[in-house]
Protein backbone atom coordinates (compact mmCIF):
# COMPACT_ATOMS: atom_id res chain seq x y z
CA UNK A 1 0.00 0.00 0.00
CA UNK A 2 1.77 3.18 -0.98
CA UNK A 3 -0.64 4.89 1.21
CA UNK A 4 0.99 4.17 4.19
CA UNK A 5 4.52 5.15 2.93
CA UNK A 6 3.37 8.00 1.98
CA UNK A 7 0.85 9.00 5.45
CA UNK A 8 1.91 6.83 8.25
CA UNK A 9 3.88 8.74 10.66
CA UNK A 10 5.54 5.68 12.09
CA UNK A 11 6.62 4.79 8.60
CA UNK A 12 10.27 5.71 8.12
CA UNK A 13 13.05 4.33 6.68
CA UNK A 14 10.63 1.66 5.58
CA UNK A 15 10.43 0.47 9.07
CA UNK A 16 7.66 1.48 11.50
CA UNK A 17 8.66 3.29 14.73
CA UNK A 18 5.88 1.65 16.93
CA UNK A 19 5.17 5.19 18.58
CA UNK A 20 2.01 6.39 18.93
CA UNK A 21 0.28 9.95 18.88
CA UNK A 22 1.11 10.13 22.41
CA UNK A 23 5.12 9.50 22.56
CA UNK A 24 4.19 6.13 24.03
CA UNK A 25 4.89 2.77 21.81
CA UNK A 26 2.20 0.96 21.18
CA UNK A 27 4.40 -1.63 19.14
CA UNK A 28 8.69 -2.94 18.98
CA UNK A 29 10.37 -1.25 16.18
CA UNK A 30 10.14 -2.99 13.23
CA UNK A 31 8.44 -4.10 9.62
CA UNK A 32 5.05 -2.33 9.26
CA UNK A 33 2.36 -4.55 10.27
CA UNK A 34 0.28 -3.46 7.28
CA UNK A 35 2.28 -4.23 4.78
CA UNK A 36 2.70 -8.05 6.27
CA UNK A 37 -0.87 -8.05 6.61
CA UNK A 38 -1.47 -7.32 10.29
CA UNK A 39 -4.07 -5.40 11.50
CA UNK A 40 -1.84 -1.92 13.50
CA UNK A 41 -3.58 -0.30 15.74
CA UNK A 42 -1.79 3.29 15.16
CA UNK A 43 -3.15 3.12 11.13
CA UNK A 44 -6.58 1.92 12.51
CA UNK A 45 -6.90 5.03 14.74
CA UNK A 46 -4.73 7.81 12.90
CA UNK A 47 -4.15 7.12 9.30
CA UNK A 48 -7.60 5.39 8.09
CA UNK A 49 -9.85 8.60 9.08
CA UNK A 50 -7.56 10.28 6.74
CA UNK A 51 -7.63 7.68 4.44
CA UNK A 52 -11.23 8.95 2.70
CA UNK A 53 -10.11 12.88 3.18
CA UNK A 54 -7.41 11.89 0.81
CA UNK A 55 -9.67 10.28 -1.63
CA UNK A 56 -8.05 6.85 -0.99
CA UNK A 57 -11.10 5.09 -0.27
CA UNK A 58 -10.27 1.73 -1.30
CA UNK A 59 -7.28 1.70 1.01
CA UNK A 60 -10.26 1.09 3.79
CA UNK A 61 -11.32 -1.71 2.02
CA UNK A 62 -8.61 -2.86 1.81
CA UNK A 63 -7.01 -2.63 5.09
CA UNK A 64 -10.78 -4.30 6.77
CA UNK A 65 -9.50 -7.23 4.36
CA UNK A 66 -6.42 -7.38 7.00
CA UNK A 67 -8.25 -6.55 9.73
CA UNK A 68 -11.86 -8.10 10.12
CA UNK A 69 -12.73 -6.80 12.91
CA UNK A 70 -12.94 -3.14 12.09
CA UNK A 71 -15.35 -3.96 9.07
CA UNK A 72 -18.60 -2.82 12.01
CA UNK A 73 -16.37 -0.50 13.62
CA UNK A 74 -16.87 3.05 13.28
CA UNK A 75 -14.42 4.36 10.56
CA UNK A 76 -16.50 2.99 8.13
CA UNK A 77 -18.32 5.87 6.99
CA UNK A 78 -22.65 5.12 6.86
CA UNK A 79 -23.88 5.59 3.40
CA UNK A 80 -26.87 6.24 1.96
CA UNK A 81 -29.10 4.83 -0.45
CA UNK A 82 -27.69 7.56 -3.13
CA UNK A 83 -23.95 7.01 -2.01
CA UNK A 84 -23.62 9.65 -0.68
CA UNK A 85 -21.68 9.50 3.24
CA UNK A 86 -23.71 10.31 6.07
CA UNK A 87 -23.73 10.57 10.04
CA UNK A 88 -23.53 6.75 11.41
CA UNK A 89 -27.11 8.10 13.29
CA UNK A 90 -28.75 9.08 9.68
CA UNK A 91 -30.93 6.81 8.21
CA UNK A 92 -29.90 8.76 5.03
CA UNK A 93 -28.91 11.85 3.45
CA UNK A 94 -30.06 15.70 3.99
CA UNK A 95 -31.23 15.44 0.16
CA UNK A 96 -33.01 12.13 0.28
CA UNK A 97 -34.51 12.80 3.58
CA UNK A 98 -35.95 16.39 1.80
CA UNK A 99 -37.30 13.83 -0.94
CA UNK A 100 -38.57 11.38 1.16
CA UNK A 101 -40.03 13.97 3.49
CA UNK A 102 -41.73 15.79 0.47
CA UNK A 103 -43.17 12.41 -0.58
CA UNK A 104 -44.69 11.90 2.18
CA UNK A 105 -46.21 15.18 2.14
CA UNK A 106 -47.38 14.55 -1.53
CA UNK A 107 -48.75 11.70 -0.11
CA UNK A 108 -50.51 13.32 2.55
CA UNK A 109 -52.52 15.49 0.21
CA UNK A 110 -53.23 13.01 -2.10
CA UNK A 111 -55.24 11.00 0.82
CA UNK A 112 -56.74 14.01 2.39
CA UNK A 113 -57.99 15.17 -1.23
CA UNK A 114 -59.38 11.93 -1.96
CA UNK A 115 -61.15 11.87 1.04
CA UNK A 116 -62.55 15.30 0.48
CA UNK A 117 -66.00 15.79 -0.52
ZN1 LIG B 1 -29.03 10.17 -0.10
Amino acid sequence: MKFIKQECANFINLECLGVSVFGKKFREQGACFILEDKPCLYFKMCVLPLVEEKGYGDVIDQYEEIDKDSKSSKLKVRKCECGQDIAKSKQMCEKCRKIRRREAKTLNRDKSLSYSP
